[in-house]
């Protein structure tokens, strides 16, 4: 048996630690040791009883979905991982039905949602020294990179949104985007910063933090400009080319879709929870998106392509940026500290568990 952090979905409050069987791997798995699991505010959702699925039969769900593991050992029929390599695991399973996108490898645009994702729905995640994972679902991460590679899982989130975004302009003219925005300076906001730095655009984070603040810090240091919203606001600074949401606050979604310029592209991440109606000029919203030729869409999750370029931005950023990657991560701690790891504050960015250095109870 190893410990692992572990909720009653549906019961606000109720992650702990608990014993849960130590997997050994069958055909086509490997075991992992998990080095560290990043947390964020979906882990913190499904503690708070909204989110989060047991898998069938089990009356708990392992938490962690955000990874950094190691191999131990390799199962049978498994070829090119061996002891000691490092990896990162790929969250979500295509859904049974192998709907078309599914069937591809694309479970990112699953059609059915009967998708699963590790710590999240259906299937143990991440928050224990070791477990077993099939070897499909693995992605390499260069040794150099173990320090900042807990960040890839929401990177390729971020991935995915941008390269949407390039992709679908891409479809339709020579599109050479200047300005950017991010909105939101959490962890999703700030990757995208730096992602939009590295590809040459001048970029703008906007958050409600103070200007010393460190995520407004963080931000300027990378080389964007920092908007703090209660004085700086979005308008007067666009119009932008193109806008990545990352706060999941709606009403800014709707500000930013009037601060696009002509074929601006706006990509919404955050995902709100709960009702809110809003008051919005919709004739205008209406007439800008139409005669400026605006796209506007939603991403979620990722495809394994865009893990694997989350490594290899990864990799650019530390030539580039150097430790600053690794500030993003304002915290580390030890399994049994996660409720540490779990509280956050406004000026936290990444808070890391750090599980396990050897492989525990093995
Ligand atoms: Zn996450
Ligand atoms: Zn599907």
């Amino acid at each position: 048996m190893v410990p692992a952090v572990a909720v009653v979905p549906g019961r606000p409050h109720s992650a702990e630690l608990r014993s849960v069987p130590l997997e050994e791997p069958g055909p086509g798995q490997v075991r992992v040791a998990t080095l560290a699991v990043g947390v964020c505010g979906t882990d913190a959702e499904i503690d708070a009883g909204g989110y989060g699925t047991a898998p069938g039969g089990d009356g708990y769900l392992v938490l962690g979905h955000e990874s950094l593991l190691r191999v131990e050992t390799v199962g049978p029929g498994v070829s090119g991982w061996a002891a000691g390599d490092l990896a990162v695991g790929i969250v979500r399973r295509p859904c049974p039905q192998r709907c078309p996108p599914c069937a591809v490898g694309r479970w990112d645009l699953c059609e059915t949602g009967d998708y699963r994702e590790r710590g999240i729905r259906g299937l143990h995640g991440f928050l224990r020294p070791a477990l077993a994972v099939e070897a499909d679902f693995l992605v390499r991460v260069p040794a150099e990179l173990a320090p900042v590679a807990v960040l890839t899982e929401p990177l390729s989130v971020v991935e995915k949104a941008v390269d949407v975004a390039f992709r679908l302009q891409a479809a339709r003219f020579d599109w050479r985007p200047r300005r950017a925005a991010v909105l939101g300076a959490g962890p999703v906001g700030l990757l995208a910063a730096l992602l939009l730095l590295g590809r040459g655009l001048d970029v703008s984070v906007l958050d409600r933090r103070p200007a010393g603040s460190l995520k407004a810090r963080l931000a300027v240091a990378a080389g964007a400009r920092y908007l703090d919203d209660g004085e700086a606001p979005l308008e007067k600074a666009g119009p932008f080319d193109l806008i990545v949401e990352a706060t999941g606050y709606a009403p800014l979604a709707f500000r930013a879709m009037r601060c696009l310029g002509p074929n601006g592209a706006l990509a919404l991440t955050g995902v709100t929870s709960g009702r809110r109606t809003l008051q919005v000029d919709a004739n205008a919203v209406n007439q800008e998106t139409v005669l400026e030729n605006h796209v506007i869409f939603g991403s979620v999750n990722a495809s394994r392509a865009h893990y694997a370029m989350a490594i290899e931005d990864l990799g650019a950023w530390v030539r580039r940026w150097g430790d600053l990657v690794g500030r993003l991560i304002t915290g580390r701690h030890a399994l049994p500290d996660f409720r540490a790891a779990f509280d956050r504050s406004p000026d936290d960015v990444k808070r890391v568990i750090e599980v396990a250095g050897e492989v525990a109870g093995a």
